[in-house]
């Protein structure tokens, strides 16, 4: 049962296979037995899961239907649930209770989705290893000895590992579509607009933006749907009319026009993952597309920028958690001065304090324009390049990573080499563009993502070349052994 995809479980529920209920069962068994391997989960909500699985076959019952109508979920430990821990991967929100239901919660809630738990992340979504979570790091299934990669690290785990068949995630710089290169899976990161941010606790606000992970392009689609849409409590959000995207999937990709910036395939590249990128480039010649090479020139300096703004955003939104309104306390503080340096101290780890630290230098008076500023500005160009090439293509193709994912602890006292892995993915984020990443092979047994960007809310694009590519090719299937 736990093999099921979202679009093969919604089927069995509507055949009346089983009951929402019955698979609820089987899965949360299966956390509790495989889990402890992983450390996917943070929060388990077997009560809530159950009491919705419940409701959910209630409501087919009555005679109603839907793809997530008794489809089991996890969402990332940063979407607000309410009464619920919503801890961000933070010592400083252990104690937190989330007084209401993030936008994307409530949605999928609506839409009869059941959520086992909140899954393992990066504390405050900021990392590409999972392992600067308070709750502890997170394992690869594909090799235990080695990082799903993050922030999103326990979404892809627990759905890489058939713990569920789908969950939640949110993407900054790459933290949908890396770890689900890392782990074998679909990820899509949706326009920024696309999907409400409100409840989603803030790491650099005009970058996040929340989507699906999942096996399959068909799955992100179902899942996207449940998520996205105008939301007026997000003055980000963009009103614009959610399409069908399970619709999208068929079409032909017979002179789709696919854009590959000479970029991508620099020094830094694993020439293993090159190989692999290629042949998902012959595979998708074979269903029509037609190639053509671009560049990308500002590129090369996207990493610095981002590192800039995320950490500027950071350190502007992080200042709430001050030790009075939120979260975590200092124990017998002297003055109200000590109690905030305290309980900031002492509730945020290292990473979080090195970019708060990073981004309020940024944005001082004095080196606001040398950094802040300049950055700002090769953000326009960035997205100026996505432009002119999307004149061209229809799709632009390359690398999720540069390499596959690394071994626990291997880049812990480096931070830069980390920022490094970021290269591919960032520029969707400075720019706002939609962008997916889908298996296309393995290096030494671990899992190798192909990423595709399109132009504004062309989403559906994206699942629709991706389900084409997942029609011909079988390493979405694969399972990691032991799983
Ligand atoms: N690795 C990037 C960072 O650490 C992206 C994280 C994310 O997308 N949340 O900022």
């Amino acid at each position: 049962m736990h093999q099921m995809t979202l679009a093969e479980i919604a089927r069995g529920l509507a055949d009346k296979k089983f009951s929402s209920e019955e698979l609820t069962k089987v899965l949360l068994a299966r956390i509790a037995q495989l889990d402890p391997q992983l450390n996917s989960f943070i929060s388990l909500t077997e009560d809530l899961a159950l009491q919705q699985a419940k409701a959910a076959d209630a409501r087919r019952a009555n005679g109603e239907s839907g793809a997530l109508l008794g489809a089991p979920i996890a969402h990332k430990d940063l979407f607000c649930t309410q009464g619920i821990r919503t801890s961000c991967g933070s010592k400083m929100l252990d104690n937190f209770k989330a007084p209401y239901d993030a936008t994307v919660v409530a949605k999928l809630a609506a839409a009869g989705a059941v959520t086992l738990g909140k899954t393992n992340m990066d504390e405050f979504a900021m990392g590409s290893a999972n392992e600067s979570s308070y709750y502890g790091a997170v394992k690869n299934p594909w090799n235990l000895e080695h990082v799903p990669g993050g922030s999103s690290g326990g979404s892809a785990a627990a759905v890489a590992a058939r713990l569920l068949p789908a969950a939640t995630a949110t993407d900054t710089g790459g933290s949908i579509r890396q770890p689900a290169a890392f782990t074998n899976l679909t990820g899509l990161k949706p326009t920024y607009g696309r999907v409400s941010r409100w409840g989603m606790i803030a790491y650099a606000s005009s970058l996040d933006q929340g989507g699906p992970l999942a096996r399959t392009a068909e799955d992100c689609a179902i899942l996207l749907q449940g998520m996205a849409g105008f939301d007026a409590n997000d003055s980000t959000s963009i009103d614009e009319p959610v399409p069908d995207y399970s619709a999208s999937l068929n079409s032909s990709l017979q002179g789709l026009r696919i854009g590959v910036p000479k970029e991508y395939f620099s020094a830094g590249l694993d020439p293993r993952i090159a190989e692999l990128i290629h042949n998902s480039i012959k595979e998708l010649e074979k269903l029509g597309a037609v190639i053509k090479e671009i560049s990308l020139p500002n590129m090369q300096h996207a990493i610095p920028a981002y590192y800039v703004i995320a950490p500027a955003e950071a350190s502007s939104n992080l200042s709430r958690f001050d030790g009075v309104r939120f979260g975590y306390r200092c124990e017998d503080p002297k003055n109200l001065i000590d109690l905030y340096k305290r309980s900031r101290g002492e509730g945020f780890g290292p990473e979080v304090q090195r970019r708060i630290m990073v981004g309020a230098y940024a944005l001082s008076a004095g080196y606001y324009d040398a950094y802040y500023l300049k950055a700002q500005k090769i953000r326009r160009l960035v997205k100026n390049d996505f432009m002119a090439a999307f004149n061209e293509v229809d799709i632009i193709l390359g690398p999720t990573t540069p390499n596959p994912a690394w071994k626990l602890g291997a880049k812990n006292s480096d931070p830069v080499a980390a920022y490094l892995e970021d290269v591919y993915t960032i520029t969707a984020n400075l720019a706002g563009l939609p962008g997916l990443s889908m298996p296309a092979g393995f290096v030494d047994g671990l899992p190798v993502g192909v990423q595709l960007l399109a132009p504004y809310f062309q989403e559906g694009r994206l699942l629709n070349v991706a389900h084409q590519y997942q029609l011909n090719t079988d390493w979405h299937t694969r399972t990691p052994t032991g799983f």
